[in-house]
């Protein structure tokens, strides 16, 4: 890199990134424009939110592409780790449909 990697000022505040959809737990790729997500970030793969029809079920809100970080400012602003996952959201909404 030919600039100095440096944390973005609002760093604090920028989104996790989280790494898998908290329905079913697949992994989801950081430039996966189909990935959505809602206010609070819980975080979804394109399946879970048409089968959620784009309303979290966690906090009623609705969902929205998740933006993608630029790949060269990863690396000071790297992406979340944790895992969030709801164990049975998944056969409780698969149910509803
Ligand atoms: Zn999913
Ligand atoms: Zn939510």
């Amino acid at each position: 890199m030919a600039a100095r990697s440096r944390a973005h000022p609002y760093a604090r505040l920028m989104l996790e990134l989280r790494p898998n959809c908290e329905c079913c737990d697949r992994d989801l790729a950081l430039d996966d424009p189909t990935v959505v997500i809602c206010s609070f970030e819980c975080t979804w793969c394109a399946d879970c939110a048409a089968a959620l029809a784009s309303i979290c079920p966690n906090c009623g809100g609705g969902l929205v592409p998740r933006p993608i970080r630029p790949a060269g400012k990863l690396a000071a602003n790297p992406p979340s780790s944790r895992r969030v996952f709801t164990a049975g959201l998944h056969e409780r909404h698969l149910a509803l449909r």
